[in-house]
Formats: structure tokens, sequence, C-alpha cells
């Protein structure tokens, strides 16, 4: 048996012939940047979590740039994220000269409110949580907290599309919000891209504008931007695939669920929430993070099988990248670092694949 982290092949092998014929038709027409696949898509990402506006942008953390830049955020303002992401989110608000703030998280590794409320100062003007692992965090608690300090909410769902918290989509909670379709995303494409929604016109209008150079009606500029574009290529891949979207999402969540089923009784680890242990949320699952003290081994041990267990981001929570001079104590993020271990979570896994990885998980715990 061999069940790596992610088959990146497969990606595209599994449905090869539909993609060539997708690229085929769209190349042959030279249908390559800003054309109407690209607008088909945005038209239908954003229907599917019932927001006005969508557009295609490279990547996510360009999306997050932007809508930072749009909003006015710049040198002397804070922005609040929490430790546990990727360094995008943080690296977003370093692009536009604002200061981001690491926040502790909570016991599901998720942004925890607490915290966030200790971090805001007087330069504080955005709070930007992230749905990681494809569940929504406590939106109640960051939106009053952001309402009752008058701050601005712009969501990193890159890992989120689709998950929801008391029936609203991530990404429908802030001001804006940016998703990610980096391949291994639950919606990946063939590269990089990204898409941003809002539900407020004017900023909607400004974002759209500033992916393109600033530019509106074809050749006026009419403010400052960069180019941030999703190739109509990979728009036309993205919506071959969002066909199947539901589907992928149940198949994660099935996988969590026998993960939830033959894991739960070893004591010497904590699982994620179960998909249906909470009644306001639906997890996507874009991520299955446990923890275990014994994370080190039993990556080994499982390595050593042929299963592939990531750490998330490479080991470090954002804080603990000396090069980026954050001074900051956050002790559940950091205890979390100790522990946290990434089974194999997509729809390439098999009912075998998945069985594989839990008996084995089992026998290491049955050794040690
Ligand atoms: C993947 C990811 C990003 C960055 O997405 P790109 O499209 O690669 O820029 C940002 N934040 C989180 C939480 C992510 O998982």
């Amino acid at each position: 048996m061999n069940v790596p982290f992610f088959d990146y092949p497969r990606l595209f092998l599994d449905n090869k012939s539909e993609y060539m014929t997708i690229i085929e038709t769209v190349l042959s027409k030279g249908a390559y940047i800003l054309q109407e696949e690209l607008e088909t898509f945005e038209e239908n990402f954003a229907k599917f979590m019932n927001v006005p506006y969508g557009y295609g942008v490279s990547d996510a953390t360009s999306g997050l740039h932007l809508i930072l830049m749009a909003l006015g955020i710049g040198p002397g303002d804070e922005v609040i994220f929490p430790s546990h992401t990727f360094v995008a989110t943080a690296g977003a608000v370093n692009a536009v000269g604002a200061i981001p703030v690491p926040a502790d998280i909570g016991p599901d590794g998720l942004v925890c409110a607490q915290s966030v409320e200790q971090k805001i100062s007087p330069a504080t003007r955005v709070i930007m949580p992230v749905h990681l692992n494809g569940r929504v965090c406590d939106m109640d608690a960051i939106v009053a907290i952001a309402n009752n300090h008058d701050l601005l909410i712009v969501e990193d769902a890159a890992q989120a599309y689709g998950a929801r918290y008391k029936g609203r989509y991530a990404g429908s909670f802030g001001v804006a919000a940016s998703f990610s379709f980096y391949p291994a995303k639950s919606l990946g494409c063939f590269g990089d891209g990204g898409a941003i929604v809002t539900s407020d016109k004017h900023l909607a209008e400004k974002l759209n504008c500033m992916r393109d150079h600033g530019r509106s009606n074809g050749s006026d500029v009419a403010m400052w931007g960069v180019n941030s574009r999703l190739d109509n290529l990979q728009a036309a891949i993205l919506s071959y695939r969002l066909n199947d979207f539901d589907q992928d999402i149940a198949k994660r969540r099935a996988i969590a669920e026998k993960y939830q089923k033959k894991l739960r009784h070893i004591s010497n680890i904590v699982l994620p929430p179960a998909p249906n242990s909470d009644k306001v949320r639906f997890d996507t699952f874009q991520n299955y993070e446990i923890q275990s003290n014994e994370r080190d081994e039993l990556q080994k041990y499982l390595r050593a099988q042929n299963i592939g267990a990531l750490v998330q981001w490479g080991g470090k929570a954002v804080h603990q990248f000396t090069a980026l001079n954050f001074d900051a104590s956050l002790p559940e993020t950091e205890e979390y670092f100790r522990k946290c271990l990434m089974l194999p979570m997509n729809v390439f896994l098999s009912n075998e694949d998945t069985d594989y990885v839990c008996e084995t998980v089992k026998k290491f715990y049955s050794n040690a």
C-alpha cells in the first residue's frame, strides 16, 4: 500500500480526456485572459455561496492583498490574524505596509475570539479570521467584537469554499473574502488561482478594476491597481470541477466520519470535530488535523509504511518564523504545534486507503 498525502498527477489524470477537451476548446479560440469562461466561472462561484460579487484573481494571497489595498489599509494600521495559518495571511498585510498582529487559537485550531479582543489596539483596523481546514471560525463572536470596536472583517477563506456556519457560507461574513485554487485545495486548478467575493457593490467595482491594473471600461485607468487575473483556461477547468464539488465535499466528510469512527478509541490522539458533531457548522475538511503527544514518532512510523502525513506550514505557526521578527508568545498555538499532524484527506483516497491509514495508526499505538 502507498497513500501519498496528495496525489498530484491524479488531479489531471483521473479526468484527462475531459480536461484535454476543455484545454483544446479554450486555447483554439485564443481565449486566454478575461474571457467568457472566466465570467461564467465567477458567476457560478459566487452564486454557489449566495454572494452577489465574485472575481477571479491570480491566487488567494494576491486576493487578500487587493482587498486590503481597496479598503485603504496601509502604514500604521494593524490587522489581527491567527498565527496558525499560512504565512500568506500575514504576508498580504505586510504587502500593504500594515502590521500583522498574531492572535492565539482555540482547541479546534481556529482563531480564539478572546485572544483577538486582547490584541486590539487603537491602530487596529481589520480582523482577518482564517477558516482553517474547511471549518468556519466562531463568527458570532468575531462579528460581535468587530462591531463593538468598529473594525472590518476580511476573511481568509483559502481553505473553506463551501463551509458553513449557521447556514451562511465561509466568505460571506466579512466585508470581503479570498479563496484559493492551489492544486491541493478542495477546489484546485492546474497551477495558481484564486477568487475574491464581496456583497458591497462599490467595493466590488473597485476590486474588479484593481485586479486589472486599475483599468475600467477597456482602456481608461481609474485608479492604481495590480495584475491579479485568474487565467481564462484555469477558470474553464474550475467550472468543470465545480460540477462535482458537492460530491467531493461529501466524500471528504465521509472520510472524516470513517477516521472518527476508527480512531476515536485511541486515547493518545485528539481528533478534529466530527462532521456531524456540530449543529451550527458544515465543515468541508480541507485537512484532517489530529493532535498527538507522539507526533514526530507517529509521522515517522506512517512514512515508513508509505503514508504521507504532514505538519501544516512545515511545522511552524507564523509568529515562530524568526526571520519575520514577531515578538509574540501564543501558548495555545505553540502547544498545538508540538502535537498537530495532518492525515491524508482528499478525494483520491479509496476505502482501502483510509482503512490502511487507520490500521497503521492503530498499530503504532498498540506497539507503543
Ligand atoms: C493556501 C492558503 C493561502 C494562499 O493561497 P494561494 O492561492 O496559494 O495564494 C492563504 N491562506 C491559507 C489559510 C491557505 O491555506
